[in-house]
């Protein structure tokens, strides 16, 4: 059942088509439905384009991730809708691009003492293994991501349900879908069109978006507090970072990350030129 994006209000449905629906001369002919709890439209998105929604998603609105998670999205039986792993492929090439980058840009920078043997022959290897490997690696990485989440919240033997910080939720797709729809930020620079940013400065700041994104999700679809979110996303983060850590451990590539490690001062500075530049770039648009 849908509800007000507003208050969460269940309704019965978010507009009502009446009559000349369908005569393009007149448009849609759709009334909203106006929510009877708080009175306001119970999902304005409904008439919303892509883009707008997009813009909202970045900015955190909780209204929009309410319509896409409850009113869009979910399916009665917990089903994946269709568009789901189409954008997380997307995702996954994306962050394919982003870590390649920023590895090739650590390689180049490096002092030839500190690349070490193993690095300087991945290297040389040719551009399809390259990014077979990449793939594999971001594949594996994201896939520790989600079940680490869907499993703290949804599985019975869950510890956080144990202890009764979160009731157990009975759909683990619409976890996974709330994880998507809220990494989808990293899709951002796509709508810079031309990317000025130097890479790992802007991978940076996207991965804090795209944590702030996870968290808002995942308080949303569990109705759970900030603490409890956070804490699913930063475990989810660990899982994901554990087994990054063991494929390049694997295949003795162990120098690949620690070379220029995110340091605390560069996240808080890749984190607040982020923030401003969003602020600048939404300025802008509602100005134009
Ligand atoms: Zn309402």
């Amino acid at each position: 059942m849908p509800i007000c994006i507003e208050c969460r209000y269940p309704v019965k449905t978010l507009w009502t088509q009446y009559s000349g629906a369908g005569d393009k001369s007149s448009g849609h002919n759709i009334r909203l439905t106006v929510c009877k709890n708080c009175g306001c439209f119970c999902d304005k998105y409904v008439e919303h384009d892509f883009v707008v929604l997009f813009i909202d998603l970045v900015l955190i609105k909780p209204q929009v991730y309410r319509h896409l998670l409850y009113n869009t999205l979910m399916k009665e039986d917990d089903k994946l809708d269709t568009s789901m792993p189409r954008l997380g492929l997307l995702l996954l090439l994306f962050d394919v691009y982003l870590t390649w980058a920023r590895v090739e840009k650590q390689t180049d920078s490096a002092p030839v003492s500190d690349k070490g043997t193993a690095l300087s022959d991945f290297a040389q290897q040719p551009i399809v293994s390259q990014y077979l490997f990449f793939l594999i690696l971001c594949g594996l990485s994201s896939l520790a991501f989600h079940l680490c989440i869907r499993f703290l919240s949804t599985s019975r033997l869950s510890p956080l349900v144990a202890i009764k910080l979160l009731p157990c939720y009975t759909r683990p797709n619409s976890v996974s879908t709330a994880l998507l729809v809220s990494s989808s930020t990293k899709l951002f620079p796509i709508l810079m069109v031309i990317w000025q940013y130097d890479v790992p400065a802007a991978a940076r700041s996207l991965g804090w978006a795209v944590v702030a994104n996870n968290v808002e999700a995942l308080r949303i679809l569990l109705d759970c507090g900030y603490g409890v979110a956070a804490l699913l996303t930063t475990i989810g983060a660990v899982g994901r970072w554990i087994v990054g850590r063991s494929v390049l451990w694997l295949v003795e590539l162990q120098g690949l990350d620690s070379m220029g490690e995110a340091s605390i001062a560069a996240d808080g500075k890749a984190l607040w030129a982020f923030v401003m530049y969003v602020r600048e770039w939404a300025g802008q648009l509602v100005a134009g």
